[in-house]
């Protein structure tokens, strides 16, 4: 039975565990509240995965892999099957269904870029290496990104041969309930794919100590990161890729164009209610243009928010209630230890209800402290001054976390300085997060993550590398 979720466009809509081809309510009937962030009412609810449907899932994973591995590339017509369903039927009008579609465009046709390499190096043999797929490789979601995250990981693991179990995130459990349609309509063989939701205990703890799953990909935060390596350790060393969290820098040199700086590094803060990894939530402008800087960026920050289903609302509320709570807390701690120029006195027509949070602007606020070293996911940003390249540096690597830096300057040379000292996985030059692209790795140095995603980097971390030596007879 379906869940009834109110919405414009869905009257109803599946909300229960995809598990081998099917979808079953929990095996205990358990479910749990989604919750409207506008508005504080419950939409939905969602079956939780006990122990045992999630061990149901990855045995039928396991299960399903033979056959499936066994496939050539030609299932791509099934991929190709989910992109158009995908594209045609899109849960939403997220940019994540066109990069999701774009995503499994691509690796609908990458099963044939998997081949081993070969050697005539030793005399008397000839060596090969053969890439094969691990088996049944997990998923973990955040709520930020889901339909993107969902498809990021699922493309590549199952281009790759493998068979898939992924965990939607607690709080946002709707839209991978609704791919789980899409990918029963395309037919994938059952047990292949496999879609559950429920929270961190139990099903996600059961997946990170799952003896069966091999690799395990996962997005969310560093708190969660760590307890998943823990689990890995005392189960089966499955493989980790791991997209943590982030505090980035952004840094303003006087020569920039400093309208595009602003304008694009307010974006990057506010995008999705600043609940995005690599939102630039530390900002280092010159001194000799900070005020300008300042007051060009305050301007920028105030934007129209509320319903967001209602065209041109941007940003929406924060994700729940807990998220809300967390920002609010985090922008307290913020006063008493910074000077805070925008987010005190309530804007006019900001919405009254739900969990709505003013875009918040700190000044001189001392590096050590806590609003500058922990990630507040909310439209929060700290903005400080530097005098030199160096000043500028030691500030922006000064955190745990080495997502994305951005630079804003004209000067080449010292666009390329920068880039090489910051500690960052990614660094944006005259532009900044959310500017990624797919044929470029994307991950963290530092506590930001291990491993890569993306075009090249995905496939092959769902592969495991097999050495097949060959002696020759002599003649
Ligand atoms: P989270 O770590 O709280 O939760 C992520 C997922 O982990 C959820 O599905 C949750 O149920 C699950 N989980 C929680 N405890 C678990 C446990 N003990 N065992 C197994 N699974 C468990 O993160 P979140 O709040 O959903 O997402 C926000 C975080 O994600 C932020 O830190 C953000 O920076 C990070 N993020 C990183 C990237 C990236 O690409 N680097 C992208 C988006 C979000």
């Amino acid at each position: 039975m379906s869940t009834i979720v109110q919405n414009p466009t869905t009257k109803s809509f599946e909300t229960r565990l995809f598990i081998n081809g099917k979808f079953v309510e929990a095996s205990d009937g358990g479910t749990f509240d989604v919750i409207s962030p506008s508005t504080g009412e419950r939409i939905a609810q969602v079956s939780e995965a006990t122990e045992q449907d999630t061990n149901a899932a990855v045995a039928a994973a396991k299960a399903a892999f033979p056959a499936w591995s066994g496939l050539t590339s030609e299932s791509h017509v099934e991929l190709a099957e989910l992109e158009a369903l995908s594209m045609g039927r899109p849960v939403s009008a997220y940019f994540e269904s066109f990069v999701a579609a774009q995503t499994l465009d691509h690796f609908s046709e990458a099963g044939y870029q998997v081949m081993g390499k070969s050697s005539l190096n030793q005399n008397g043999y000839v060596n090969m290496t053969l890439r094969q797929p691990y088996g049944v490789v997990g998923g973990i979601l955040p709520w930020n990104v889901p339909v993107g995250f969902l498809i990021n990981k699922a493309a590549p693991a199952l281009a790759a041969g493998n068979t898939f179990v992924i965990k939607s995130s607690e709080k946002a459990p709707l839209t991978s309930a609704k791919i789980a349609t899409l990918v029963e309509k395309a037919g994938f063989p059952p047990g292949v794919f496999n879609i559950i939701s429920g929270h961190g205990p139990v099903c996600g703890s059961v997946l990170a100590h799952h003896m069966d799953i091999r690799v395990l990909t996962f997005t969310g935060s560093t708190r969660t990161g760590r307890l998943l390596q823990e689990a890995s350790a005392k189960s089966n060393l499955k493989n980790l890729i791991l997209e943590l969290g982030g505090k980035s820098p952004a840094i303003i040199f006087p020569d920039c164009n400093i309208e595009k700086a602003v304008k694009q590094t307010s974006f990057s803060i506010q995008f999705n209610s600043g609940q995005t990894c690599m939102g630039n939530s530390r900002i280092y402008v010159h001194e000799a243009i900070a005020d300008n800087f300042i007051e060009k960026f305050k301007q920028a920050f105030v934007v129209q928010s509320g319903d967001p289903l209602l065209p041109g609302t941007n940003p929406g509320p924060q994700a729940d209630l807990i998220q809300y709570n967390q920002v609010q807390r985090y922008i307290e701690e913020g006063k008493k230890v910074a000077k805070i120029i925008l987010g005190d006195e309530p804007l006019e027509n900001w919405p009254k209800n739900g969990f709505f949070i003013q875009p918040t602007i700190f000044v001189n606020t001392p590096e050590d402290a806590t609003i500058m070293k922990q990630e507040i996911f909310g439209p929060v940003v700290s903005i400080n001054t530097f005098a030199s390249e160096d000043e500028a540096v030691a500030k922006a690597n000064d955190t745990e976390y080495g997502l994305y830096a951005a630079v804003y300057t004209k000067d080449i040379s010292r666009a390329l300085r920068m880039a090489k000292r910051l500690e960052s996985g990614n660094v944006g030059i005259n532009c900044t997060s959310p500017t990624t692209f797919p044929d470029v790795p994307f991950g963290g140095y530092k506590s930001s993550g291990v491993g890569r995603e993306g075009w090249n980097e995905s496939l092959n971390a769902f592969l495991e590398v097999k050495t097949v030596m060959i002696e020759l007879d002599e003649e």
